[in-house]
């Protein structure tokens, strides 16, 4: 798929991996719609207009069924297109599970699993209508292997990644496409704020010997949006940590 000429919602891209996809969508020529529950800083809008292409900022809370129709709609009047959802928006809300709160649990499903369901769901029609699409489900390693002290946050993106899969099924004869990519330990505010025994730790497992970088999963999502012969896949972006 070629990017010029063509729409990209990233959820939850005010900052962080979100905001990396975003701006590796613009370079690569996209109009694209930043999106968080308050309004984009400025600061972080120019950061994606640098590009030179069309960037535009739509708040709304994922979890929130009719905010979300009202974040596409908007959406088609402004552009009337969207070729990409990158599924970004997510949270975290940790604790040994004897300790976890019926809420905790429920907030982390509501915005990471809910949330992505709520976006897909929304966008479907017109993009059945449109024959194309693309969805970029933001999982994560935990998904895969769970962790302990996390297992709402493990859960949603166990989620996502069965509901990536379902959703490829579902949607290919109608020309559209879904996958899910897992980062690993990824250099953002939530791995800078381990402490370094643990940081120390984490990398002992990973075999490439460093944490990623949110560049690095923001170029899969570029990748998955342009091949179009892959659906239904979770790529891992995890330094090699879960390699089976
Ligand atoms: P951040 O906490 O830095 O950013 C999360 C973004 O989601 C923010 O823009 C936040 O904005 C937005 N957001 C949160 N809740 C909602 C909501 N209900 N509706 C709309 N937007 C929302 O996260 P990261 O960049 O670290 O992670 C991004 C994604 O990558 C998440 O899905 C995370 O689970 C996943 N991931 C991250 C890893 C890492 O190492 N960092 C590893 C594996 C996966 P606001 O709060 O203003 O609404």
């Amino acid at each position: 798929m070629e990017l010029q000429e063509k729409v990209v919602l990233v959820t939850g891209s005010s900052r962080g991996i979100g905001l990396a996809v975003a701006q590796a969508f613009a370079q690569a020529g996209a109009t694209v719609v930043l999106n968080a529950r308050k309004p984009i800083a400025v600061e972080v809008m120019d950061q994606v207009a640098q590009y030179g292409h069309r960037v535009a900022d739509i708040s709304a809370d994922v979890t929130d069924a009719d905010s979300v129709k009202n974040l596409i709609t908007k959406i088609y009047d402004q552009f009337g297109q969207l070729d990409v959802i990158v599924n970004n928006a997510g949270i975290v809300k940790d604790g040994l599970l004897n300790r976890m709160s019926t809420a905790d649990f429920d907030a982390v499903i509501q915005t990471n699993l809910v949330g992505t369901f709520n976006v897909i769901r929304q966008a479907l029609r017109p993009m059945y209508k449109q024959r194309s699409g693309c969805f970029i489900n933001m999982a994560s390693v935990i998904g895969l292997t769970g962790n302990i002290g996390q297992a709402n946050y493990a859960a949603s993106k166990a989620g996502i990644i069965g509901l990536t899969k379902s959703v490829a099924k579902e949607v290919a004869l109608r020309g559209l496409r879904c996958n899910a990519i897992a980062p690993g330990m990824i250099d953002t505010q939530m791995t800078q704020a381990l402490s370094p025994k643990m940081q120390e730790e984490i990398l002992t497992q990973i075999p490439l010997k460093r944490l990623g970088q949110i560049q690095e999963v923001a170029q899969t999502a570029v990748f998955l949006a342009q091949n179009e012969y892959i659906t239904g896949q979770t790529i891992t972006v995890d330094g090699g940590l879960t390699m089976q």
